[in-house]
């Protein structure tokens, strides 16, 4: 596909389809006409995202020895929240527009004066700081001592359980805490499918590190990031490091990047990577009376780490993943030499929902039961799909369109060689392998 084609808000739609057709994401509770924003991972979609998390986990904790994982409640007391600050100041600026009373978020509208939704002009309220936190009640009195927060993000997990994850993991600075999980903040205004959502997940890492050590980590964490991305297929073209302006920075942050996609809509956040220094352990030290610090016994100093956090959306992302490797092509219709075009999601293959599809050419009794046995000896290897109804080709077409890389079809002449075909998803080429040898050919291939 063309680069500009990549920036349209064509491409955003037919994403969108794609994704609700072949089961992908649904809206939430859509036989009730749906609910705000909300949306529902389907079949595949599930897949791709427990993919994406996977993928992340792999990298930050599995491939590392300084990262430990955690995984805290959702629900906290509001001191934790009155500590990290976000109780006072974890806000976005509402405005309303007179005219047709839609709200917007005041730094996000291209133009402050203009109303993106009717077009009236200086027909804003002036801005009302609105926090974005979900508030509710544990257990059965709704009294102020029963208020709980949904947690608007996981990082302050890690930082609540400094102590106890030092204490018990026997790591030292430079070290992590690594987290995956769900996050709620009620946006002013949700959209672009589920880039922006008020229920969405996370995945987040607070990197512990000796004060002098932090700028050399903090870049080093930007880099790492940034090539997680790249070597997961997303192009150079469509990914950039964003550091931020001074204006932008929170005032305990001495440095800040964004990692950005190009999406239809134009460069957007993936993930921000931040150099916090000490607040957030010194916040919660001073708030809960318990000392957040680490004792360096060889150098015989006592001090509060700094802290690298990399702070990434994990349906955010897996949206991203989508949007890059949608692509359509025409290709000769597979064994009738017709022009035809195809739909193909070209998505890494530790990223795609299925790794392989075991597809009998029909539903010939001869060829389903051997159909079956390769399906139970790759099924402890690789998520398969399944699928013995339909045409060939539009079986390859459906598998194309959910980013399968592997098709495998089990024919008549199986039944003599003990051999099937193997399709590739992005070159189409097809190769005969033998049933011995296909466990082998795939993981050589896949992992
Ligand atoms: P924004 O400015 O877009 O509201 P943010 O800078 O406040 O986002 P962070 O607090 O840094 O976001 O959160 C880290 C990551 O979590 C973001 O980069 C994004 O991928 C994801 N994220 C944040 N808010 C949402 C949301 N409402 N829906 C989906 N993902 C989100």
């Amino acid at each position: 596909m063309p680069d500009a084609a990549r920036t349209t808000p064509e491409l955003f739609d037919k994403v969108v389809n794609l994704c609700k057709r072949r089961g992908f994401v649904f809206p939430s509770a859509e036989i009730y006409g749906g609910f705000r924003s909300t949306y529902d991972y389907g079949p595949v979609g599930v897949l791709l995202l427990r993919n994406v998390k996977e993928a992340w986990w792999r990298s930050m904790v599995q491939l590392r020895h300084d990262v430990v994982g955690l995984d805290a409640s959702i629900l906290s007391p509001p001191a934790v929240w009155e500590a990290s600050g976000h109780l006072a100041s974890f806000t976005d600026p509402l405005v309303d527009c007179r005219n047709c009373r839609e709200r917007f978020r005041l730094d996000k509208l291209d133009d402050p004066d203009v109303c993106p939704n009717c077009g009236a002009k200086e027909s804003f309220t002036e801005a009302r700081q609105f926090n974005l936190m979900f508030k509710t009640h544990a257990g059965p009195v709704e009294n102020e001592g029963a208020v709980a927060y949904l947690r608007p993000e996981t990082a302050q997990g890690m930082f609540i359980n400094f102590k106890n994850v030092l204490e018990t993991s026997r790591k030292k600075p430079p070290f992590g805490i690594a987290q995956i999980g769900k996050s709620f903040r009620n946006e002013i205004t949700p959209g672009n499918f589920v880039f922006r959502t008020r229920e969405f997940e996370q995945m987040e890492m607070e990197f512990f590190v000796p004060p002098a050590e932090s700028q050399q980590w903090y870049e080093y964490w930007c880099q790492e990031r940034y090539r997680w991305y790249t070597d997961l297929g997303i192009a150079e073209e469509q990914l950039r490091l964003r550091p931020h302006d001074d204006d932008e920075l929170s005032h305990y942050s001495s440095g800040t990047s964004d990692v950005e996609f190009l999406f239809p809509w134009g460069w957007d956040e993936l993930e921000g990577i931040a150099n916090r220094g000490d607040f957030d352990l010194t916040a919660h030290a001073k708030h809960s009376g318990e000392k957040l610090e680490y004792f360096d016994q060889a150098a015989g100093e006592r001090y509060v780490p700094h802290v690298i956090e990399p702070a990434a959306g994990a349906t955010r992302t897996a949206m991203a993943f989508l949007m890059a490797a949608y692509d359509e092509e025409e290709v000769e219709r597979e064994g009738q030499g017709k022009g035809e075009s195809r739909v193909v999601l070209r998505l890494h293959p530790r990223i795609a929902p299925y790794k392989v599809a075991v597809l009998p050419l029909s539903k010939n009794e001869k060829l389903v039961p051997v159909s079956r046995e390769v399906l139970g000896t790759l099924q402890p290897l690789f998520m398969c799909d399944y699928d013995e109804t339909q045409a060939i080709g539009r079986r390859y077409r459906r598998q194309d369109e959910l980013g399968t890389p592997y098709c495998v079809t089990v024919d008549f002449e199986t039944l003599e060689d003990r051999a099937v075909t193997v399709r590739n998803r992005d070159s189409m080429v097809q190769e005969r392998v033998a049933l011995a040898d296909l466990a082998a050919y795939l993981t050589e291939k896949l992992v």
